[in-house]
């Protein structure tokens, strides 16, 4: 196993959650509609992703392992057009070379599944053996050969809740997929994937905040927004419990938040953090999402149009109701 594999790894594979992440999106990505993640230890010891999503055919197994090798960009001008959530081709092959790897997978339309084993980078099996439709990853033992990194991890405890943490946004993300989170065999969390963006929430937060939400729909010429706004009642000392989502994928933005904030100051006469999870949705060509890979913080062309309209749209969402 090459230096070079294990050091690419560092970068992409950080801790259990940075593994779960790029599984889950490569499920997404393949079109999945429930996906369900199991860990234990905090996903050091075992994660196991299961999707139903398009399944890996036994050829292209070997292929999907090797760094930058993506079935998702073929030619230059794809990379204009990404929608999928990963592209950069290194995810399988970095997990596979700090982990014990086991995959099992089938298409639709392939009468047989396989069942791949791939260790610290080096393939140990390839066969033909009998599976639903979908994949499922299994993860082992993360950073079992790379005992530096290993000393890096928190508490088995802290690792499962950066997973919990992904794994609540993700389901607030993609209402129209169904999610589960079974930590220690313990279930955590259990999304329909109906598409309603409510019921998850109340899945999440529970009764007392699902009660107390204000529903937020608004539009102009280059952006919409959609969601709920906490009532008053419900408000927090903190950013903690803010939630932004542009064109479906978490987001972290001050300029979002401040809009946003700044509208429910006005309306609250009094500074307060509002309970929110929004979704807003613009042309992609209005945003830069890659100035961080992890694709959480991003800046916008008109910062300026986006905060104004948040203001506005939210002041007024607020005028006309009663507390
Ligand atoms: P990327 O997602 O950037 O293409 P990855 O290393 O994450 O690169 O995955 C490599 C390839 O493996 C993907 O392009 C895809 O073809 C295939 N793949 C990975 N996970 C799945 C999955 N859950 N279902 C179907 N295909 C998958
Ligand atoms: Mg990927």
């Amino acid at each position: 196993q090459s230096t070079i594999d294990k050091i690419a790894a560092g970068e992409v594979v950080e801790r259990p959650s940075s593994v779960v992440k790029e599984l889950v999106e490569n499920a997404i990505d393949a079109g999945a509609t429930a996906v369900t993640v199991e860990i234990k230890d905090g996903g050091i010891s075992f994660i196991r992703i299961t999707d139903n999503g398009c399944g890996i055919s036994k050829e292209e197994i070997p292929m999907a392992f090797l760094r930058h090798s993506t079935s998702k960009i073929k030619t230059v001008e794809d990379l204009l057009h990404v929608t999928s959530l990963g592209f950069r081709g290194e995810a399988l092959s970095s997990i596979a070379a700090v982990s014990q790897v086991e995959l099992i997978t089938k298409p639709a339309d392939a009468l047989t599944g396989s069942r791949y084993l791939i260790e610290g980078s080096k393939e140990v099996k390839l066969e033909e053996i009998g599976a639903p439709n979908g994949t499922t990853f299994l993860v082992r033992n993360l950073f079992y050969n790379t005992p530096a990194r290993q000393k890096f991890l928190k508490s088995a405890q802290t690792e499962a809740s950066y997973i919990s943490d992904f794994m609540e946004r993700l389901a607030l993300s993609r209402p129209d997929i169904s999610f589960q989170f079974i930590s220690n065999n313990q279930p955590k969390l259990n999304t329909a994937g109906n598409g309603n963006l409510k019921d998850v929430i109340y899945r999440i937060y529970g009764r007392d905040i699902a009660m107390n939400l204000l529903e937020v729909h608004t539009e102009c010429e280059f952006m919409k927004v959609d969601g709920f706004i906490g009532k008053p009642v419900i408000s927090r000392g903190n950013r903690n419990f803010e939630s932004y989502f542009i064109n479906q994928r978490y987001i972290k933005s001050s300029l979002v938040a401040k809009g946003i904030e700044d509208a429910y100051k006005l309306h609250l006469m009094q500074h307060q953090y509002p309970f929110t999870v929004l979704h807003l949705t613009m042309d992609g060509t209005l945003l830069d999402v890659n100035v961080h890979p992890s694709k959480m913080e991003l800046r916008f062309s008109d910062g300026k149009g986006v905060y104004e309209f948040l203001y506005e749209s939210l002041k007024e969402a607020l005028e006309h109701k009663e507390f």
